[in-house]
């Protein structure tokens, strides 16, 4: 798998059930690709902070 393909199917998880082979082959390509781990703990903490976000109504303080 392409880090491209594995940055895409890392995104869509969030808010799709992946299948069987795209999970597996997202996690092997996880496993040897640190660029691709890091990305991945990014946007689940980035999608959590938004989700806080929504469900309070809170305004960004740090919006530019
Ligand atoms: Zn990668």
């Amino acid at each position: 798998m392409m880090c491209e393909n594995a940055t895409k199917l890392a995104s869509d998880e969030l808010d799709r059930r992946l299948s069987f082979g795209e999970s597996v082959g997202l996690r092997l390509h996880l496993f040897k690709c640190g660029a691709c781990s890091g990305f991945v703990r990014h946007i689940k903490v980035m999608r959590q902070v938004t989700r806080r976000y929504v469900a309070t109504d809170a305004s960004d303080p740090n919006e530019s």
